[in-house]
């Protein structure tokens, strides 16, 4: 068989591709994956008690890119959703990111004064600071205050959700849920931000719903790859195992999600809720918040996280460290010898990327083969 494109892989990223391929150039595409379903890990599906659940997970969309969300606005209507986290320290709901308004919950209201005066002092208003970075200062009560923060909020979380201590990995993780000294209580402070009306794999299927792309579930790559030939290829597979572990595995995280349905309007008090301290599992999402949907009974998602296994579970984080980055280099450097073949999204780069950045990633692709 001959198609004008393959692309391996159905989430968000081959989505995107394989998108603005058919509609832009008007060419053809073959889009497959080996899961049952479209949508790689944005995946969801409407629950016999009428609310959308998320299988791998709760996914928030977010961008301050015009571009971005009005691309996206074509073939979804949005339901406007600002994501707000709540946090149980020392058994109290707390806002997290942690702002000024954690600091009160915790603390007397002369002592929160005290380190919000301070925190204001030292860093400004609105700022975000990374709790390594926090860690750092030499006034004695703000060290407090980051010593609490640090062992209260990240250090539980952090190894449980990839069994290192904060300072073993990279400075992006830790970083990307910074301390905000703020009021803002919303989880992001992007300007555009919702979730699709329907759900994302209905988007999904806007998104495929043009007559030169065909969609091949149950498929793998090496299923169909000697019997096909192609002008171009976009793998958004692992790309460690389209060259077939010559450098050796690159390690992940995975998550063990359990769900649970209760026969009662609310389990909490937030759509999220983490739970660095007590519990093996990271956070609880209840999924009827996500889209106001009314419903006698509830849907949680309970999160373990565990060793990424073959065959097992799925790859979900890369371990960033300079190690894996260096053997992850050794497969891009192979990628960059071969022609036509394109590697593409989470998996490809082996990084964590939000929808927002693998869309762009996606589109700064199109850019450079249209
Ligand atoms: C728990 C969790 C929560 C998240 N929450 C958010 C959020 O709130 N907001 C946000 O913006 N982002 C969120 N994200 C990130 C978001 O999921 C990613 O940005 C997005 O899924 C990346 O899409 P992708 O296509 O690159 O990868 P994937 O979604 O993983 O898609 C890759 C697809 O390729 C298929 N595949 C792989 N190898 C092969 C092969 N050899 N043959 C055939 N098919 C193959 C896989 O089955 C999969 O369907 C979250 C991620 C996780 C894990």
């Amino acid at each position: 068989m001959k198609v004008q494109n393959l692309v391996v892989g159905c989430g968000l990223s081959g989505i995107v591709i394989a998108n603005r391929i058919a509609k832009e150039l008007n060419q053809e595409v073959l889009i497959i994956d080996s899961k049952n379903h479209i949508g790689g890990t944005c995946y969801d599906y409407k629950d016999d008690s009428g609310i959308t659940v998320h299988q791998y997970g709760p996914h928030i969309f977010r961008t301050n890119s015009k571009e971005i969300w009005h691309y996206l606005s074509e073939y979804t209507e949005w339901y406007p959703f600002m994501h707000r986290v709540l946090g149980i320290i020392d058994g109290i709901e707390v806002p997290i990111p942690f702002n000024l308004n954690s600091l009160y919950k915790v603390f007397s209201p002369q002592l929160a004064q005290k380190l919000e005066i301070k925190l204001i002092e030292k860093f400004g208003f609105n700022k975000k600071i990374p709790i390594l970075e926090l860690r750092k200062t030499d006034d004695k009560d703000l060290n407090f205050l980051a010593e609490y923060i640090y062992e209260k909020v990240f250090l539980g979380y952090t190894i449980k959700q990839w069994n290192y201590t904060p300072e073993q990995l990279d400075p992006s993780v830790t970083g990307s849920v910074p301390v905000y000294i703020s009021r803002d209580d919303r989880y992001f402070q992007e300007k555009y931000q919702g979730i699709p009306k329907a759900g994302y794999t209905k988007m999904f299927e806007q998104m495929l719903n043009y007559p030169n792309i065909r969609v091949r579930l149950n498929t793998s790559y090496k299923d169909i790859k000697d019997s096909i030939e192609f002008d171009r290829l976009f793998y958004t597979g692992a790309i460690e195992e389209f060259f077939e572990y010559k450098y050796g595995k690159l390690p992940y995280r995975s998550l063990n999600i359990k769900f649970e349905k209760y026969h009662q309007k609310k389990f909490q008090n937030a759509p999220v809720v983490n739970y660095p301290e007590n519990y093996d599992f990271t956070r609880i999402a209840e999924y009827k918040y996500f889209l106001n949907e009314k419903s006698e009974d509830t849907i949680l998602s309970l999160e373990y996280p565990e060793e990424f296994e073959q065959g097992k579970n799925d790859r979900i984080y890369p371990i960033l460290n300079p190690e894996n980055q260096e053997k992850y280099n050794k497969y891009l450097g192979e990628a960059q010898k071969l022609n036509n073949v394109y590697f593409l999204g989470r998996l490809g780069a082996y990084r964590y990327y939000d929808m927002n950045r693998t869309i762009a990633n996606a589109f700064e692709l199109f850019n450079e083969i249209k």
